[in-house]
């Protein structure tokens, strides 16, 4: 298929795709237990993509010059067979990168099957190291000694591993130093991410945003950094580095210093919608189109003609009263994986 790509208006870099809506953990930030309770229905097996159809999106995104895929969810070790997934993905040509976004819970087990099958590297969430603070977060459904596990293994299995820490107002502020600390003698880079208003369910105020500044304050009292240039353009997290040669952190700062001029990012759904922003409200259906008879190409010409047509930028003109106002319901992030 010819490269789409170097007609599109705007970059699309990578590719983020969903393999499951469920989770084991109930993050309050994500998906509150009083919302996503027993009863919440997920979606049932026929309606998330399959393998095979997600390797051909990745396919056809690759065509478009897409080199970077991430793998999320919901949980995405709550899916079966994942490293099966990633092998598929792994020999699509053109692929240079696999990553994937989880919390960690089940990756002593899997970290070195999903090595083997050809994953890069991992991003894993934790957001406090004290089990009190973790499980008043995760909806107490995991322990902290569970997740540390899950980063030795994924670190002695060869995975590249980054920290993704949300830090939310009343609930972690105290938690930032000692999660610097640890990560730092760890040398994984631990990215802090600002509390956002994804989805419809968290109850999100601005006020329980501790912002960029307050975070790079508290850790200069620790150990100075200093900012450092992005490793590439569109790069999420603003990135500083400890003066002391001590390694790196981030912060993902979506709320109070936005970055949709640079957003170069496609999302797909565990059912095959497919996202321009994370902040949607709506997304153009692909299942429907992998399950008809049109052929890659045509599939390609619906995702660009889709790509070319985004205006998003949703954090660049977020207000407490734009918050407010917005009238439709937007899509849940354990839809479309962060
Ligand atoms: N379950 C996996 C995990 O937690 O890493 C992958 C999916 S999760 C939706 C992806 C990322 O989104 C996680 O790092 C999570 O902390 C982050 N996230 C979820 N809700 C958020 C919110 N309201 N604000 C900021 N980050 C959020
Ligand atoms: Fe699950 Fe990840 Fe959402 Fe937490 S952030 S509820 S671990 S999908
Ligand atoms: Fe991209 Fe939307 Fe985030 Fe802006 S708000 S950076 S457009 S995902």
């Amino acid at each position: 298929m010819n490269p789409i790509y170097d007609q599109l208006k705007r970059p699309l870099r990578d590719l983020r795709i969903s393999v499951t809506d469920r989770c084991n953990f109930r993050c309050s930030y994500c998906m509150p237990a009083e919302v996503f309770g027993p009863d919440f229905a997920f979606l049932p097996s026929d309606k998330i993509l399959s393998f095979e159809e997600i390797e051909r999106l990745v396919r056809i995104f690759v065509s478009f010059g897409v080199k970077k895929i991430r793998i999320t969810g919901g949980e995405p070790l709550m899916r079966r067979d994942l490293p099966v997934l990633v092998r598929m993905i792994r020999a699509v040509e053109g692929v240079e990168d696999i990553a994937m976004t989880t919390n960690g819970s089940l990756l002593k087990k899997y970290a070195k099957p999903l090595k083997e099958a050809g994953l890069d590297r991992v991003s894993i969430s934790l957001d406090s190291l004290e089990d009190e603070r973790f499980q008043a977060m995760n909806g107490n459904r995991g322990k902290v000694k569970t997740v540390l596990a899950g980063i030795e293994a994924a670190a002695e299995a060869g995975l590249y591993v980054k920290m993704n820490m949300v830090v939310q107002k009343g609930k972690n502020i105290e938690d930032i130093l000692p999660m610097a600390r640890y990560f730092k003698e760890k040398q994984h880079i631990l990215r802090f991410i600002e509390y956002m208003d994804v989805g419809n369910s968290n109850g999100w105020r601005l006020d329980d945003v501790f912002s960029k500044k307050e975070i790079i304050d508290k850790v200069q009292k620790f150990s100075p950094v200093k900012a450092v240039a992005p490793n590439y353009r569109g790069e999420v997290a603003s990135r500083f580095r400890y003066e002391d040669g001590g390694g790196e952190i981030g912060v993902i700062s979506s709320v109070t210093d936005s970055f949709c001029g640079n957003c170069s990012r496609a999302r797909i759904s565990a059912e095959g919608k497919l996202y321009t922003c994370l902040f949607a409200t709506e997304g153009t259906d692909l299942r429907d189109l992998l399950r008809s008879d049109l052929d890659d190409a045509a599939v390609g010409a619906k995702i660009a003609s889709v790509w070319e047509q985004r205006t998003d930028r949703y954090s660049e003109e977020r207000t407490e009263e734009t918050v407010k106002r917005r009238k439709k319901a937007k899509i849940e992030m354990s839809h479309i994986g962060g």
